[in-house]
């Protein structure tokens, strides 16, 4: 962040500074009070499972220049703080200040059920060649992430990518009133938290929700071959569209799509140029967020060249389709960060398109999907009994339902394992791996897939 003065911040947040010195620089902000370093200031955030006014002796010790604070809580000695009523409304409302102090900052937004990180991880290392980028670390793509994300601009970026992330209507309006973006990509709607949001029309609703909020002079980059998102086109209030797709009467189209073991390759048509392009991660899924990143490079005057050559070497954020060698030709791809049910259907296809011999699945449960939940277990089930996919091993008690989808596909019964816990999974899979047999493990980030992969990533 650049200093900003403690007097500055007081009017960002509509507070009461009940102590301190309004010229006070402040270099950074921070909730968390491990991670909070000399100087920053500390917002005190309720949460779930803690209350960051619990912290604010770690985060002094630790550091901490000022506070803004909510409760009642004792402070040590002359520390400078702030009164708000709604500590996360203050860290919003700074953040959407320090943005509008950044001039001729770029700002795109992406959102979708799937594909959001590795798009904005895509986008971002495109157009790198070309300008100082900042973008969302991991998956920081909520409202209390985005608004952080703002704040670690040093100003002098040309370009922020970031990942916005919803689970009800209405949130990404308010990250997009944040973080007012030009550019709005949106890379699909699925079944993702139908908990709390029902529909699958309500997901697309909360997903325009980016599109409805881009300026007149804003571009949206839409997947022409999801109908929810084609449609997204009615809440546009611009004029420039890229529409990207698999059909070549789009903007910009990619075709001839062959996968092989090196990675991905494609023709792609924009305009009036036509170039072979090679992506290093597999998998249709990802040609359609090759596709969006290269729209935005593109219009941002990005050289064919640079985009060639930073497509193969974009790094994915940690769980995302690591795929790790072992002795004997074994692939285990770990893809456990996180699994809903249009990622799932995806990793399925490209791991089935990818794989030199045997495909051996191991599944957690899909979760927030409320009502859905059997039917779309039960539908991944059947699409596994009609694949190419060998062996299906399931872990836990909702993931049994893929397991009785596959057996209602017919997936012959001696191919299907049922387990209740990661371990079992892993002890199985040491017993019957073979030479050239891939492995993708993929679940809910609460079913911790990724303890399978430790667990027998020690054989190697
Ligand atoms: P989250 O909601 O957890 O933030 P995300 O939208 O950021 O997810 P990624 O982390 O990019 O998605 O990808 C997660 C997984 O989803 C990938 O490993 C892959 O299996 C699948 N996936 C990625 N891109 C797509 C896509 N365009 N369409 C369908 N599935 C995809
Ligand atoms: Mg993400």
């Amino acid at each position: 962040m650049k200093d900003m003065e403690l007097g500055e911040i007081v009017k960002a947040v509509e507070g009461v500074l009940v102590q301190g010195n309004r010229n006070k620089k402040i270099k950074g902000v921070s909730i968390d009070s491990r991670t909070i370093k000399a100087d920053e200031l500390f917002i005190a955030i309720p949460g779930e499972k803690f209350n960051g006014h619990d912290f604010i002796d770690d985060a002094a010790v630790n550091g901490a220049a000022a506070f803004i604070i909510s409760d009642e809580v004792e402070l040590p000695e002359r520390a400078a703080y702030i009164v708000v009523n709604d500590t996360t409304e203050a860290l919003q409302q700074l953040a959407a200040y320090y943005r509008q102090q950044i001039d001729d900052l770029t700002v795109i937004a992406i959102t979708g059920s799937a594909g959001k990180t590795t798009t904005k991880d895509m986008i971002a290392a495109l157009l790198a060649s070309k300008y100082k980028v900042h973008k969302t670390q991991g998956n920081f793509n909520n409202y209390y992430g985005l608004p952080l994300t703002l704040l670690e601009l040093q100003g002098d970026e040309d370009i922020a990518v970031l990942e916005m992330g919803m689970s009800s209507l209405g949130e990404i309006s308010l990250l997009t009133s944040i973080a007012l973006p030009q550019i709005g990509v949106i890379t699909n709607v699925g079944e993702t938290h139908l908990e709390s949001l029902g529909t699958i029309e309500n997901v697309a609703q909360g997903k325009s929700e980016l599109i409805a909020a881009l300026p007149e002079d804003g571009i949206a980059i839409l997947n022409y071959d999801n109908s929810y998102v084609r449609d997204m086109k009615s809440v546009f209030k611009g004029e420039k569209i890229i529409y990207y797709g698999f059909n070549k009467a789009v903007d910009i189209s990619a075709s001839n799509i062959r996968i092989d073991n090196k990675g991905t390759s494609f023709l792609i048509e924009y305009q009036d140029d036509k170039r072979d392009i090679l992506i290093d991660k597999p998998g249709r899924h990802n040609v359609y967020n090759a596709l969006a990143a290269i729209a935005v490079a593109r219009e941002l005057a990005v050289g064919w060249n640079s985009i060639k050559k930073a497509l193969l070497s974009v790094d994915l954020s940690s769980l995302r389709w690591d795929v790790q060698k072992k002795k004997g030709g074994i692939t285990i791809i770990n893809d456990s960060y996180n699994a809903n049910p249009l990622s799932m259907e995806a990793a399925v296809d490209a791991v089935c398109e990818s794989a030199e011999d045997r495909v051996i699945l191991v599944l957690g449960a899909m979760l927030e999907l409320g009502s859905n939940e059997s039917r779309a277990h039960l539908e991944l089930g059947k699409k596994i009994a009609d694949s190419a996919v060998d062996v299906l091993i399931t872990v836990g008690e909702i993931a049994q339902l893929i397991a009785r989808g596959a057996i209602q596909g017919n997936m012959k019964k001696e191919n299907i394992h049922i387990f209740d816990n990661n371990k079992q999974a892993a002890v199985l899979l040491n017993n019957i791996l073979v030479g050239n047999d891939t492995v993708l493990v993929k679940g809910s980030r609460r079913n911790k897939m990724e303890e399978i992969v430790e667990i027998i990533g020690g054989q190697g």
